[in-house]
């Protein structure tokens, strides 16, 4: 793992501007108290992107320059340009990790991954939630205690259309009764995916100090380990590792690009 990891936060910031309750839990917008609960690792350098930005921020050359990318979306997931949701794909398939928050996962970038329509059951009754730890020894879980509870939240319950996660490090309760796969990781291509729960924007989820630790553990779960990318590359017959001849008909030039 490279010591010092790049990471970006990126919101939707949409509510804060629309909502007064959301505009006084998060004054600066819930992308730039995420960032803050990040920073406190200072091993990660953390900056912010948001929707209203040029490309919303994600240009080439800023993915380029990430290791990690934090999401977190909920009323504007189509005003996300699908050039701009491609590009953090192809990021992903190269190695760059990818943390998904809360009602991201209608985001379209989180859609695509799963392959599946990442339905799920919710309720704003502002219940009780205790997600139990499922992994102790997982990364993500460290420092962690046996749960983490929130006193005041929205509820999302199963069924969550997603694919059979690879690992589910937590699993939420909530007081109605309801459970939910809360802590989600899967690998898509080179990149590390995980899916976290808490952070409705009428509650103040990303000020409490153990949820902040659970994403700090996550980022650092997700960092890169080496890039492939994606371009398809031709091996030509003279640079095969055994002595070939051309036997077959060739339809394309050696050395030529993949096509897409
Ligand atoms: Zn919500």
């Amino acid at each position: 793992m490279p010591d010092r990891l790049r990471v970006i936060v990126w919101g939707e910031n949409v509510h804060e501007h629309k909502n007064a309750i959301v505009r006084q839990i998060y004054p600066e917008g819930m992308h730039n108290c995420i960032a803050a609960g990040l920073r406190e690792d200072r091993k990660l350098e953390v900056q912010t992107a948001t929707l209203q930005e040029r490309q919303h921020g994600l240009t080439k050359s800023a993915l380029a320059a990430t290791d990690v990318l934090v999401w977190w979306g909920h009323a504007a997931h189509g005003r996300v340009a699908d050039k701009v949701a491609e590009r953090v794909l192809s990021r992903i398939w190269e190695g760059m990790g990818f943390i998904a928050l809360h009602s991201s996962h209608y985001s379209k970038v989180f859609k695509r991954l799963m392959g599946t329509s990442c339905s799920l059951t919710w309720r704003e009754a502002g219940e009780r939630e205790r997600l139990w730890v499922c992994q102790p020894a997982h990364p993500i879980a460290r420092g962690i205690d046996r749960f983490i509870e929130l006193e005041h939240t929205e509820m999302y319950g199963e069924p969550f259309a997603i694919p059979a996660p690879d690992e589910t490090v937590f699993l939420s309760w909530f007081e109605g009764g309801e459970v939910f796969r809360s802590g989600c990781t899967w690998r898509r291509g080179n990149g590390r995916i995980f899916y976290f729960r808490p952070g409705h924007e009428t509650y103040p989820i990303y000020f409490h100090p153990i949820v902040r630790q659970v994403l700090r553990n996550a980022v650092r779960w997700a960092a890169p380990e080496g890039k492939w990318i994606d371009r398809c590359p031709n091996v030509p017959i003279k640079k095969a590792r055994e002595t070939l001849t051309q036997k077959g008909p060739r339809l394309h030039k050696e050395g030529e690009a993949g096509f897409r």
